[in-house]
């Protein structure tokens, strides 16, 4: 069915036409199209534009004018790069343990960390991962994300690993939400995995992969470089072959300790994630590749550790994503938002390098050309908030919500005023 429709007046419409992928942003930069107006084709933005020009379009076309009776500033649909919300439990207890200065070696002995989340999601039906991932995915719509990459990686097993796939296809099939799905097996090593770190590597490229590719689960693999996870050796031979085998890659790189953002680099990643503990060197060599690099602060503050150096990355030249990481352990706020205007205070970025983090940079740091714009044949993802000024919806830093979300081109919520 062809469907066409021509929607105004927006107080604002911040297309984020013609910014570029890397480096610094400056406010004049950013178009912001005073009463501006769209017309929606089939799924994808027709026509961006000021109002009168629109509707006098539409009206030669005989295109349905829908008219907005409140104010509302339009933005691309958010896209929410990286997280973890196909889980089971919570970690509460973690959290409390953590705030009261626990360490990372406490809450492991007594029972928290990781493992415990493995648990829960292992005992956990497929079924019962979707039910709580549709949940989360409404909220990510109400909360104006329209795009979401989901990984693996909370079970460790050939088995629980593909249930947590299936999972994560069945609630994307269900949701309005377009999900991406990440294979991350190599989160940790399991503790009941009888044999060393380069072994369970092994296992997965063996075992698990193949049947991934079989029955085309995702195209997309991770591996989370650290100390108590995976090494450089291990994770260049994981990379590599998974390269090899035609999945895109991205990295769970240098959160505490470095070395894995250079990894990503040489084994062509799409993304380097995290880079809390990137210096100099590693921020220069990430600049000078094509690897997207993410900022999570939702970690930052779920930890209490220090922000990912935006501000320095983006002023020599790199991209920069910015995406919530939610997940029950170290980042379970979960809105982009909130993540992306603190964030944005704590490094000085311009508010047209906090939009490009969770719009079109993050979109590619997904392999995604064709969302996170407001222009001319994008996918009509949009999301609006009722205020006449774009600047509101960091200065409210998430609590100013989105009043109106259209996906492919259907409206799909409007809170009454
Ligand atoms: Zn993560």
């Amino acid at each position: 069915m062809s469907t066409s429709i021509a929607i105004g007046p927006f107080a604002q419409i911040i297309s984020m036409n013609g910014l570029p992928l890397k480096g610094a942003l400056r406010d004049e930069q950013l178009e912001v199209i005073e009463h501006g107006a769209m017309i929606l084709k089939n799924g994808r933005v027709g026509a961006v534009g000021e109002a009168t020009a629109i509707r006098s379009k539409a009206k030669t076309e005989g295109l349905f004018w829908y008219e907005l009776e409140k104010p509302l500033v339009a933005i691309p649909g958010l896209v929410d790069a990286h997280t973890h919300i196909c889980f089971a439990g919570s970690r509460a207890r973690d959290y409390a343990a953590r705030s009261g200065g626990k360490t990372y070696l406490e809450i492991a002995q007594a029972g928290g960390g990781i493992w415990d989340t493995v648990q829960r999601t292992r005992a956990a039906s497929e079924e019962a991962l979707t039910a709580s991932m549709l949940d989360r995915l409404a909220r990510l719509l109400r909360s104006g994300v329209t795009t979401v990459e989901v990984k693996s990686g909370y079970a460790l097993t050939v088995e629980g690993e593909l249930k947590m796939l299936r999972a994560i296809q069945a609630a994307g099939q269900k949701s309005l939400v377009d999900v991406i799905p990440t294979c991350l097996p190599a989160h940790i090593v399991p503790r009941d995995f009888a044999g060393t770190a380069m072994e369970y590597v092994m296992y997965l490229l063996t075992e698990f992969f193949p049947i991934v590719q079989q029955e085309q689960l995702a195209k997309r693999a991770d591996i989370f470089i650290e100390a108590e996870a995976f090494d450089l050796v291990e994770a260049r031979h994981y990379l590599s072959t998974l390269r090899q085998a035609g999945f895109d890659l991205t990295v769970h790189a240098d959160q505490f300790s470095t070395g894995g953002s250079q990894v990503a680099i040489d084994c062509g990643a799409r993304s380097a994630d995290h880079l809390e503990a990137s210096g100099e060197m590693e921020v220069q060599a990430l600049a000078q590749s094509e690897v997207i690099p993410v900022a999570l602060p939702g970690a930052s503050l779920g930890l209490g550790c220090a922000f990912t150096p935006g501000r320095r990355l983006l002023d020599a030249g790199a991209s920069l994503a910015i995406a919530s990481d939610w997940n029950p352990g170290s980042a379970p706020m979960g809105d982009l938002l909130t993540c992306a205007s603190i964030f944005g205070m704590a490094e000085k970025l311009s508010l047209p390098e906090v939009l490009a983090g969770i719009t079109f940079r993050a979109a590619a740091a997904l392999g995604l050309q064709q969302r996170g714009r407001l222009i001319e044949g994008q996918i009509a993802d949009i999301t609006a908030f009722e205020t006449t000024d774009y600047r509101e919806i960091f200065y409210h830093q998430g609590q100013l919500r989105p009043a109106a979300v259209w996906k492919s081109g259907q409206l799909i919520s409007e809170a009454s005023a």
